[in-house]
């Protein structure tokens, strides 16, 4: 098992905020500003399902009806991703944890191994979040996230980055988005207390109207002047890249 650097606390973001509120693309836009691996469930679970495994199978159906997948599946597959080398120097969640008992396991295992968790909470009005989710795309090889409206790609349907075409993720559709958005409401907005309570920093980050790369700006100046990317013994930060 790799463990993180013992001489100083490695910083773990928790993207936080409702589906559409931009965690999938603030957390590739982030890795240009910190060091570690983007950790999305979702991905996660979406490959399994691609790969046609037992987990795929299990959590198929919850996903494309927009419930959440059982706590004890997704808490084992990010406490095994988390011991990976690459999580050393930091960790970027995107969609996790999503419910109190996540949350409960989550701060447990990174204080054994040495995580500093803080959340971005990505902050956008309901309406945007509607518009933005039943507009968007996804390439299904590199993950890249596209919207019709407010960030499309160079060409129509296909991926910028390596030629795939986009597709439509099947949560995507309207009754789906509905109910992936009542979920986040009862489950996961309440943990904004649970973390307050838990003492974890918090920033509060208006992501509804300026451009992906400004926000994402925005959150890496605000986590180092708050002082939350990794620092070693000497002071200096190496959770920067
Ligand atoms: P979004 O944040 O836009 O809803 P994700 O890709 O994070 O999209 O999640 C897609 C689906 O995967 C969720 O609706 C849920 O079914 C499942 N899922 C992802 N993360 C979790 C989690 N932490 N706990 C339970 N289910 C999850």
């Amino acid at each position: 098992m790799t463990t993180p650097a013992r001489d100083a606390l490695v910083p773990a973001i928790i993207l936080f905020g409702s589906p559409g509120s931009g965690k999938g693309t603030q957390a590739r836009l982030l890795q240009g500003c910190l060091r570690g691996p983007h950790i999305s469930t979702g991905d996660m679970l979406r490959s399994h399902i691609q790969a046609g495994d037992a987990i795929g199978h299990q959590t198929e159906l919850l996903i494309k009806s927009g419930r959440l997948v059982a706590d004890e599946m997704v808490n084992e597959l990010v406490q095994q991703r988390l011991q990976d080398a690459d999580c050393q120097f930091g960790i970027i969640l995107d969609g996790y944890p999503r419910t109190t008992n996540q949350a409960e396991v989550l701060l447990t295992f990174m204080g054994s191994l040495g995580y500093r968790p803080a959340v971005v909470h990505l902050m956008v009005d309901y309406d945007k979040i509607v518009a933005r989710l039943s507009g968007r795309r996804q390439c299904p090889v590199c993950g890249t996230l596209y919207s019709m409206k407010t960030n499309p790609p160079k060409v129509a349907g296909i991926c910028d980055l390596d030629g795939a075409k986009l597709m439509t993720r099947e949560d995507d559709r309207e009754s789906v988005i509905r109910e992936r958005l009542n979920q986040y409401e009862l489950q996961t907005r309440p943990l904004l207390e649970f973390f307050r309570q838990a003492g974890v920093p918090m920033l509060e980050i208006n992501a509804a109207e300026a451009s992906p790369d400004q926000i994402s700006q925005e959150i890496c100046r605000s986590l180092n002047s708050a002082g939350l990317m990794l620092a070693t013994s000497d002071g200096s930060a190496i959770g920067l890249r």
